[in-house]
């Protein structure tokens, strides 16, 4: 296949699915210059060529450096300038081009081609021997940084030894410092580095292609690569073209247009253009930018430029039939498209779209529901300021990214993560981002940044992972040195706490209450179309009551998974948890229980209410009791004294309930048949409440109670006979008749394989598939992070299975015990509870195994409701 792909404005060499051979930036400035739209001209080396140096070990084979002097002659013959040459050298912008963006990757290099003879002759050319070798500078820095792996501080440091001994300011005065400067430069790298920046032209070349190919292989890159299930061998283009000189006068600059006002999706160009460091953004059509505030001089030289830009923009968005965004530059007052991409509309304006075209008759409700991707709903569910207290407001940007989020500020990319780390909620606060920010990014809860538009890279890559944003509060400063952030008078510590506004761009001080999300209008619409569209039920995982009333107002149908162990961790509860592994028999622990049972009952009664009528399914004491005990030596201490024992008591406990494998150990079932009291305390607990909930709201409660970890029939037996003797106790001493199951988890292998059996016993299954994912796998889900990378990378496995179900093993096994199942029990009710329950690809799975409902975690109900109806379409 071919390897080289040659673009100018007017004509491309094209080629079949270009995304995967030419990379984002490849495809569209190739499809760019077949519509006429002013791009550099240039080539990009094709994925294919990545596999060959994969292949040939890294080095570019002899083929393919022969392909790229022919299209470097191309481009000589297309630019008029030589590369090297004596007179108009040309100079090389080189982009790595991804078929999806993606942090890791080698940035650009600029200026390739100027050597310490051809800076002299590109100085004499623009008659600006500054700029000249500020750009080489720049080059050498990049140029050292991708190839040798230099840092970049060294330079700087070295930057400012020459500075103090030369005596100039901010940079040389002349070319004569300049040259000395340089020297320095090439000094360090052959002392410190034993390296030599190559004087040829086309030796740079290959060898900045060759790094920016090895940059595919960095860890941050491999990691996104698993996180988004992007295929190891997809490889990367490259794209090469003349430099434009964006930066070199005041008619040149960069920036971001729309074909549209994103926000209300009126047709009017808007964006953000920057010259010299300084950002405007612009809302209006050309004649209305203020320019004034980007020339000095006040004259406007780019009135022409952007009427021309207005019109490109336009004709693109006729051919792509959708909103577009443009990245553009300015050199020396000649506009270059680089490249365009959909405008990212937010899920709300798709949602409002899809609803109007079904009022409108234009559409059905089915394409309206298959329309929109359930993950993007996401984006409609976080939770905004409640304007009733007082707001301190600190400043105000722009709403980049919908949503309010509270938390301590970090000023970089690694503290967010060391603070995400210590389970603290993080807003990352940065003059603007970067891709090496995104990390940062991912663990925060909000971004705010000092520059940028709502385009910018903060506010495109908040959108896209659903993170609140605030860009461009511009009244702030960070003092970087000394870890501040300064409004005015006012200043805040890095691990202070603000909270920021997505919609509105505030940012106030401290932490402020949020409201989740109502959820009506044309979303409430879209979850009708998706409700009468579905089989399956949704069910929600909620613990407590908060859980379980954000469960209810984002449409659960019930609870499909109550984790009691959660209960206990609440307040002081935990002491008489401690009080109960700690007793030495039955009597004690029933001691200790008694205390727990009121507990447990209110909180039931809670869940109970807050479902009304709903089905609640709650689980029987699951985790080893370890993890109930203290750890720390003070704690340990702390529960001693509370428990009026001795330290040695408590130690002696932890030793003795220490298991090589806790995970195969003693959990689950295996708890309450040693323990059977905990079972019947918990069983109490739920009859009392179901009793005294159905009084309360007169709606009658089916409560499902849920044993885990169950692999033998017996064991189920053994814990149904003591759930059936509770509930006969509870009528008799109530004089009330209770209604309720009794069913189990299907989270270990021998349980699918016995499901006819144990069904017999089981009115219920619930697939725990985070338990039969890691035992099915013997791979623990706690471990698995370590080596499921590998795995991915080495195309060993395609997709983390503890978040989407492994339909060939685990899968089969699903669908293996619900035929078994219903041969037993035809009406037996079955459903998920592990995290796949939320999973839009799994779900399509359950929906075709014919499981009657899915549940997954409050927050994520409404994508499960409109996953489950495009499913079942
Ligand atoms: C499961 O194993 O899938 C499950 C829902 O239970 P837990 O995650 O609590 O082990
Ligand atoms: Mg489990």
């Amino acid at each position: 296949p071919k390897r080289i792909f040659t673009f100018r404005q007017g004509d491309a060499e094209k080629t079949a699915d270009a995304v995967a051979a030419l990379g984002l930036k490849g495809a569209n400035l190739a499809l760019l210059a077949s519509l006429d739209a002013p791009v550099p001209p240039g080539f990009t080396i094709a994925t294919h060529a990545w596999r060959e140096t994969k292949g040939a070990g890294g080095d570019l084979p002899q083929t393919l450096k022969a392909d790229l002097r022919s299209a470097v002659e191309w481009l000589e013959s297309v630019t008029s300038r030589r590369f090297g040459g004596d007179q108009r050298p040309l100079l090389l912008a080189v982009r790595t081009s991804a078929a999806t963006p993606m942090p890791g990757l080698a940035e650009s290099v600029l200026d390739v081609g100027l050597t310490d003879r051809t800076v002299d002759i590109v100085a004499a050319e623009l008659s600006d021997s500054d700029f000249a070798y500020r750009s080489y500078r720049r080059f050498i820095e990049s140029y050292a940084a991708l190839v040798f792996d230099a840092d970049l501080t060294e330079f700087e440091d070295l930057c400012d030894r020459e500075r103090e001994r030369v005596g100039w300011a901010v940079e040389p005065r002349n070319v004569t410092e300049w040259r000395m400067l340089i020297a320095r430069y090439h000094d360090f790298l052959e002392r410190e580095l034993g390296a030599v920046v190559p004087q040829t032209p086309l030796q740079q070349l290959v060898e900045v292609i060759q790094a920016i190919f090895a940059s595919w292989r960095s860890p941050v890159a491999a990691s996104h690569r698993l996180l988004k299930a992007i295929p190891e061998n997809a490889g990367l283009a490259i794209t090469v073209h003349g430099m434009i000189f964006n930066e070199r006068n005041q008619k040149s600059g960069r920036g971001r247009a729309a074909s549209r006002d994103l926000a209300t999706g009126e047709a009017r160009l808007t964006g953000e253009f920057s010259l010299g460091g300084r950002i405007e953004a612009f809302d209006e059509v050309p004649e209305a930018i203020d320019l004034s505030r980007l020339v000095d001089d006040g004259t406007a030289p780019f009135a022409t430029v952007f009427t021309e830009l207005a019109g490109h923009v336009k004709r693109i968005e006729a051919h792509v039939r959708d909103a577009v965004e443009v990245d553009f530059m300015v050199g020396d007052g000649a506009l270059f498209l680089m490249q365009y991409r959909p405008a990212r509309r937010s899920a709300a304006e798709a949602v409002r779209v899809a609803v109007e075209l079904v009022s409108d008759a234009i559409i059905e409700q089915q394409e309206a529901i298959l329309r929109i991707d359930p993950a993007s709903l996401d984006l409609l569910l976080h939770p905004t300021i409640d304007r009733n207290g007082e707001l301190t407001v600190l400043a105000r940007g722009m709403g980049a990214s919908p949503g309010a989020a509270s938390g301590a500020i970090a000023f970089t990319a690694e503290r967010a993560q060391a603070l995400a780390g210590e389970d603290r909620a993080v807003i990352l606060v940065r003059n603007e981002t970067h891709p090496e920010d995104i990390h940062g990014m991912h663990v925060a809860d909000g971004v705010l940044t000092i520059r940028g538009g709502t385009t910018s890279h903060a506010a495109v890559v908040a959108r896209g992972i659903g993170k609140p944003c605030v860009t461009g509060a511009g009244s702030l400063r960070i003092n970087a040195a000394r870890g501040t952030l300064h409004a005015g008078d006012k200043v805040l510590q890095e691990g202070d706490r603000i909270t920021i506004d997505g919609s509105s761009g505030e940012v106030i001080v401290g932490t402020v209450k949020l409201i989740r999300p109502s959820l009506s209008g044309d979303f409430a619409t879209l979850m009708g179309f998706a409700d009468s569209s579905r089989r399956m039920r949704v069910r929600a995982n909620a613990d407590t009551p908060p859980e379980a009333r954000a469960a209810r107002s984002f449409g659960a149908e019930g609870i499909g998974l109550c984790r009691t162990e959660h209960m206990f961790y609440e307040g002081d509860r935990i002491q008489a948890m401690r009080e109960m592994i700690l007793a030495t028999d039955e009597v004690g622990r029933r001691r200790a229980l008694d205390k727990l049972l009121p507990i447990q009952r209110s909180d039931f009664i809670e869940l109970f209410e807050i479902m009304a009528g709903l089905p609640v399914t709650i689980r029987l004491l699951d985790p080893p009791l370890h993890e109930f005990l203290p750890k720390s030596e003070s704690e340990i201490a702390e529960t001693a004294l509370m428990l009026a024992v001795d330290e040695a008591v408590v130690r002696h406990r932890i030793a003795a309930l220490e298991e090589f494998n806790p995970m195969l150990g003693h959990r689950g079932c295996r708890l309450a048949i040693s323990y059977p009291e905990i079972a019947e305390i918990q069983a109490r607990a739920i009859f009392e409440a179901a009793i005294e909930a159905g009084e309360r709201a007169g709606a009658a409660v089916v409560p499902e109670i849920m044993v885990p970890l169950v692999s033998l029939r017996r064991e189920l037996d053994f814990l149904k006979a003591r759930i059936d003797m509770v509930a006969a106790q509870v009528m008799e001493e109530r004089a009330r008749r209770i209604d309720y199951l009794v069913g189990t988890m299907i989270e270990l292998p021998r349980a699918v394989v016995r499901a006819d059996t144990i069904a017999e016993a089981a009115e219920f299954f619930s697939f725990g598939t985070n338990d039969l994912t890691q035992t099915v796998y013997g791979i623990s889900r706690d471990d698995a992070a370590t080596f499921l990378s590998t795995y991915m990378r080495q195309g060993i496995l395609e997709r983390d299975p503890f978040q989407t179900v492994d339909v060939e093993g685990v899968g089969e096994l699903i669908a293996l015990a619900c035929e078994k199942a219903r041969r037993t029990r035809p009406d037996i009710s079955l459903g998920v509870c592990g995290e796949q329950g939320g999973d839009p690809a799994s779900i399509a799975f359950f929906e075709e195994t014919g499981l009657d409902y899915v549940s997954c975690s409050p927050f994520r109900v409404p994508i499960a409701r409109l996953a489950a109806a495009q499913s079942a379409i």
